[in-house]
């Protein structure tokens, strides 16, 4: 363990800058990273909010952040694939590379993953963090840290568009145009989709989800999403819908949106029990699936960023010095409705 500085969560409301003791020994299998830049994320500010998210209690002083990129400083016995140099992205995940979810491929969820910032296990809103080398991937020289950083919740996005098994042409509807939701559209759009059709209250997260080509936004404060749709799919609904909301609202019309046969994809996580309308569900054989993080999509997430087909960039809504971190949080907290991502970056 060593006495590094730290963005520390000491308990709910209150975050400090100070050192706080991390282990920075590379073991075989790993690497130690510098870190460049780390994105805020939703569940980052959730457990500075409330201290918890579900049931992930915060119950001792943790480092916050999970969105990270940075450069290798030095790689571990057996590391072959890295070099100390490379500008890398991680994947916050670590699954037990033997149980059984992690030997079908499931390693998502491997009930016994651990997840930077979800308490107990430490973030990386600190210089330098140790990590395996598996979870951690080489950046393109065309791709920056900032975009490295958005691997993460873009991973998210391909999960949903992978487990809505699109076909090209798709017309996909997203429920909630927020991070997550804006790029579950833009993954959609790249897994084939033809056009996202994105519903939301607020239109400055629409105007910016609207900037991406192929997006139609909808504000559903004038009109209704299931009568547009309806509109835009002469009658016949949507290949795929993904509520990204988490708002228990939208599920009360949210089976009227998919074709029959098509698929409802669930990403945003309503916080009570939700009622389910199974006979809308049965008659149209909806394809209900579910989320959880990611697994095998940081590849994809890299290839897309660096091919130039997809463009993260105008999702950086600001960035801050590491030492401003509490500011960063503070202006997370009042959920601008322009802002989409907000960033840190470490010192050089
Ligand atoms: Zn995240």
């Amino acid at each position: 363990m060593t006495n590094v500085r730290a963005l520390v969560l000491e308990r709910q409301h209150e975050l400090k800058l100070r050192d706080i003791d991390l282990p920075q020994t590379v073991g075989p299998g790993e690497v130690r990273i510098k870190i460049h830049t780390v994105g805020i994320c939703g569940s980052d500010v959730h457990y500075y909010t409330h201290g918890r998210i579900g049931p992930f209690v915060v119950e001792a002083p943790m480092v916050l952040g999970h969105e990270a990129a940075g450069t290798v400083v030095e790689t571990g016995e057996g590391v072959d694939h890295l070099k100390v140099g490379d500008r890398v992205c991680m994947e916050p995940g670590i699954p037990d590379p033997n149980s059984r979810a992690s030997r079908l491929g499931l390693y998502n969820i491997d009930p016994a993953v651990r997840f930077w910032a979800t308490p107990p296990i430490h973030g990386v809103l600190t210089p330098y963090v140790v990590h395996p080398a598996n979870y951690t991937f080489k950046l393109p020289d065309n791709v920056s840290f900032a975009e490295g950083a958005m691997a993460e919740p873009f991973a998210v996005g391909l999960q949903a568009a992978a487990k809505a098994k699109i076909a090209p042409g798709d017309t996909a509807v997203v429920i909630g145009a927020g991070p997550i939701g804006t790029m579950v559209a833009i993954a959609a759009l790249a897994g084939g989709c033809a056009r996202a059709i994105v519903a939301d209250l607020a239109q400055p997260k629409l105007d910016i989800a609207g900037g991406y080509q192929g997006v139609i936004p909808v504000n559903i404060r004038d009109k209704s999403l299931a009568a547009e749709v309806k509109r835009l799919t002469d009658g016949w609904g949507a290949d795929v819908v993904f509520e990204c909301s988490g708002s228990s609202k939208a599920w009360e019309t949210l089976l009227d949106l998919p074709r029959p046969g098509g698929a409802a994809v669930v990403v945003g996580l309503p916080v009570a029990p939700v009622a389910l309308d199974i006979a809308t569900a049965s008659t149209k054989e909806v394809r209900i699936e579910t989320v959880f993080r990611y697994a095998h999509q940081y590849e994809r997430a890299i290839a897309l960023m660096g091919s130039g087909r997809v463009d993260l960039k105008p999702l950086i809504s600001a960035t801050f010095p590491f030492e401003d971190s509490i500011t960063a949080f503070d202006r997370a907290v009042e959920a601008r409705p322009a802002d989409v991502k907000l960033q840190i970056r470490l010192p050089d």
